[in-house]
C-alpha cells in the first residue's frame, strides 16, 4: 500500500496539452476516483501512473520512489481495463498465474495459493478450468479483477472496469469492487465517466474537465460545494438550475424573478466576486412548491409532471428558462398551472460569472497561499 502524488505534473501529446499540470496527493488506501466527460485527460493522468505514458514534465511518486523513469514492471501497480483483455486460449487458472509467472520468481506453489484465494475472493473458484469464452460477461470482469489482485500491487489502477457490463450488473461489480477494496486495503484510482459510480463508490472524487483538474473533494464536497459553474453543473441528475442574474442592492434580480438575500450574504459576494453578474445555482431538491406565494416565492408555469416512484419531477418554465423541480409524489400540480416555487439561502449556489467560482467555495489554497506570504 502507498500514497501516489502528483507535482507539477503535464501531459503533452505533441502540441496538444492533455494534461494541464496538476497537483494531487492521494493517500495510502486510499479510493479515489477520475470523474470528467470523455476527451477530459482521465485516462492519460491514470497510464501516468502506470507507465503507459510519458510524464512530458512534473513529478509522479509512488510512496516515497519518483516513478517517472521507472519501468512499469517494477512501479508496484496493476491496472484493470474496460475490455478485460484476457488470453482467450488459456484457461481462467492460466489467466491469472500467468502474468505472476512471467514477471516475478514467486515459486509455483505460491502462485496457485494466490491464484486460489484471489478466486475464493471473486467467487469464480468453480471456473478456474474454464476458458473465458465460456464465462458471463461479470465473470470476465472478475478475472480482470483477479489478474490484478494476485500480483498484490501498492496501487491499484482501473479505467471503466465496469462500462462492458448492463445496468444491474455494474451495480452489483460496484459493491463487489468495494468489498475487495475494503478487504485489501489497496490504494485505488479509478477512472470513471459515470458520476454515480463515483458517487457511490469513492473516499474522493478528483474532477477533470479538458485536462483541467477542477475540483478534490469527497463525494458530498464535490455535490454540496462544487468549486466552479463546471462542476455544479456537471454533478447531478437532474441537473442543477441555473440562472443569470445580478446582484442588486440587497437582492438578486433575475429574469422573471428577484430574490432577497440576508445581510451577511450580501457581504460574503461582494467581498469574493468581481462582478456584479452572478450564476444562480439551486439544485431540483431544494425547491419546493407552496400552497400560495409569498415574499420569496417564484411564480412558474408547469410544463411536464414526471413521476418517478418516490418522487415526481416537475419541468416548469420561468420567463423562459426551464426549472426542474423534484417533489414528493403526492405533489402534483396540474400542466399549465401556475405554481409557486421556493428555496431557502442555504441551499442557494452562487458563481461569479468571470472566473467561473463559487462564491461560498474559494478554494483552501488561497488561505494557504496567504498564510505562506505572510511568513
Ligand atoms: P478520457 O480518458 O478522459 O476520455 P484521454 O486521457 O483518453 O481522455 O484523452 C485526453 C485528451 O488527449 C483527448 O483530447 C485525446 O484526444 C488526447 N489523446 C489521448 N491519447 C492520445 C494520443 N495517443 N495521441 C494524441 N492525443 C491523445
Ligand atoms: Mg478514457
Amino acid at each position: 500500500m502507498s500514497r501516489v502524488r502528483f507535482s507539477d505534473v503535464e501531459k503533452m501529446y505533441g502540441t496538444i496539452r492533455a494534461v494541464e499540470k496538476i497537483d494531487l496527493e492521494i493517500e495510502d488506501g486510499e479510493f479515489v476516483s477520475l470523474l470528467g466527460p470523455s476527451g477530459s485527460g482521465k485516462s492519460t493522468v491514470l497510464r501516468m501512473i502506470a507507465g503507459l505514458e510519458d510524464i512530458t514534465s512534473g513529478e509522479i511518486s509512488i510512496g516515497d520512489r519518483v516513478i517517472n523513469d521507472i519501468h512499469p514492471r517494477n512501479r508496484g501497480i496493476a491496472m484493470v481495463f474496460q475490455n478485460y483483455a484476457l488470453y482467450p486460449h488459456m484457461t481462467v487458472r492460466d489467466n491469472l498465474s500467468y502474468g505472476l509467472k512471467l514477471t516475478s520468481d514467486l515459486s509455483n506453489s505460491t502462485i496457485a495459493e494466490r491464484v486460489e484465494t484471489a478466486a475464493e475472493m471473486l467467487g469464480i473458484e468453480d471456473h478456474l478450468d474454464k476458458k473465458p469464452s465460456g464465462l458471463s460477461g461479470g465473470q470476465q470482469q472478475r478475472v480482470a479483477t483477479g489478474r490484478a489482485i494476485v500480483r498484490e500491487p501498492e496501487v491499484f489502477l482501473m479505467d471503466e472496469p465496469l462500462s462492458n457490463l448492463d445496468a444491474k450488473l455494474k451495480m452489483h461489480m460496484r459493491t463487489e469492487l468495494q468489498r475487495i477494496h475494503d478487504e485489501l486495503g489497496t490504494t485505488t484510482v479509478y477512472v470513471t465517466h459515470d458520476q454515480e459510480e463515483a458517487m457511490t463508490m469513492s473516499d474522493r472524487i478528483v474532477i477533470l474537465a479538458e485536462g483541467v483538474l477542477q475540483q478534490v473533494g469527497t463525494p458530498d464536497e464535490i455535490y454540496n460545494r462544487p468549486a466552479n459553474l463546471f462542476v455544479a453543473d456537471f454533478i447531478g441528475s437532474p441537473a442543477m438550475n441555473l440562472f443569470d442574474v445580478r446582484l442588486d442592492g440587497a437582492s438578486l434580480a433575475g429574469e422573471g424573478f428577484e430574490y432577497k438575500l440576508s445581510n451577511g450574504t450580501v457581504e460574503t459576494v461582494r467581498d469574493s466576486t468581481t462582478t456584479s453578474d452572478l450564476k444562480l445555482g439551486v439544485r431540483p431538491e431544494d425547491l419546493s412548491i407552496l400552497e400560495s406565494p409569498t415574499e420569496q416565492t417564484i411564480q412558474a408555469t408547469v410544463d411536464v409532471v414526471e413521476p418517478v416512484g418516490s418522487d415526481n419531477y416537475i419541468y416548469a418554465q420561468l420567463a423562459g428558462q426551464e426549472l426542474t423541480i423534484r417533489v414528493p409524489a403526492d405533489v402534483k400540480p396540474g400542466v399549465g398551472d401556475t405554481v409557486s416555487v421556493q428555496f431557502d439561502e442555504d441551499d442557494i449556489h452562487l458563481f461569479d460569472t468571470e472566473t467561473e467560482r463559487n462564491v461560498f467555495a474559494q478554494p483552501e489554497r488561497t488561505t494557504t497561499q496567504t498564510a505562506e506570504s505572510a511568513l
